[in-house]
């Protein structure tokens, strides 16, 4: 007999749409939001490969489940999905997931795949958190999850572009906490570290070549990053023992303040000061 705890699970929460679910930690989120009661939009290029996951999670959490294959480079396909995070009121949360990596070094790399890159990992990020944001301010709910890395903060890792798309994915993503927090809007940066998936294999060295030790199941990594968003985290590092050194080094950060701008360059230059025109 049904309990009213497994109504109230069923209960929808919503809608999830979730870019990169075709694999990886994409897929994982969308077994995870399935199970949390959001029904859910899956988008990726593989439409096969969304078709078999959302036959699969509907048969087992009973959620809806509609697919949406999309090219997030493409122009057209990137519109359609700004468009359906507009008009559809039923979208409660963005899961900002899709992105793609290199490992190469910058003088080694092709500039084309490195736009690709940008383009989808930042150009695409940007575009939907600006479609989805408004509707959830006006309704005063959503959440926004942004898929960024450690390499945000570790430009020495990887390749120079990808830190750099995901370093933009965690300042937007603070400076959007900053403008709609008030406004019942939720935002979180997940940093995971390397994780199992087929990224690395696309980003050009098998995860087998990494030491087991730093390497996370997708699994292990969603689970703690929803476990971070239930704290209200804006930041989740999964992989951080202790959330401490997160606040000195943002501390740190914001330390630095009321010195970034003055009307005069700092004594240590030893210029001649000017007006400001
Ligand atoms: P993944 O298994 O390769 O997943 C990437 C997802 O993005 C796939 O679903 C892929 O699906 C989709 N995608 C790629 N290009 C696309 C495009 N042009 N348009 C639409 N969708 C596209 O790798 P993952 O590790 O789960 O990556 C997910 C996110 O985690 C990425 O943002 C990545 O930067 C980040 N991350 C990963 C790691 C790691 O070590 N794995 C660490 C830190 C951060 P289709 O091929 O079907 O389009």
């Amino acid at each position: 007999m049904a309990t009213q705890k497994d109504a109230e699970a069923r209960a929808t929460k919503g809608t999830a749409l979730i870019t990169g679910a075709s694999s990886g930690i994409g897929a994982v989120y969308a077994d995870r939001l399935a199970r949390r009661g959001y029904d859910l939009i899956l988008v990726a290029r593989d439409a096969k490969r969304l078709a078999g996951l959302a036959e699969r999670l509907a048969r087992d959490t009973g959620r809806n489940i509609d697919i949406v294959a999309a090219d997030l480079t493409a122009r057209p396909d990137l519109h359609r999905i700004e468009e359906r995070l507009r008009s559809d009121t039923g979208i409660t949360m963005l899961v900002n997931n899709a992105g793609v990596g290199a490992t190469a070094t910058l003088i080694d790399s092709d500039p084309d795949s490195l736009e690709s890159m940008i383009q989808l990992n930042v150009v695409a990020l940007t575009r939907l958190t600006s479609a989805a944001v408004p509707g959830f301010v006006a309704r005063r709910h959503g959440v926004v999850v942004n898929i960024s890395s450690i390499v945000a903060v570790a430009p020495e890792l990887l390749n120079g572009t990808y830190s750099g798309t995901k370093a933009y994915v965690l300042n937007l993503t603070q400076s959007l906490h900053h403008e709609v927090s008030e406004q019942g809007v939720q935002v979180q940066a997940v940093l995971p570290g390397a994780t199992s998936t087929e990224f690395w294999d696309r980003a050009g060295t098998p995860v087998s070549a990494l030491p087991e030790q730093i390497v996370m199941s997708a699994a292990e990594m969603v689970d703690a990053a929803l476990a971070g968003l239930d704290q209200q985290e804006l930041v989740t590092i999964p992989s951080l023992p202790d959330a401490g050194d997160w606040k000195t080094f943002n501390d740190a950060r914001l330390a630095l303040g009321p010195n970034l701008s003055h009307n005069h360059a700092a004594a240590r230059y030893g210029v001649a000061a000017h007006v400001a025109a």
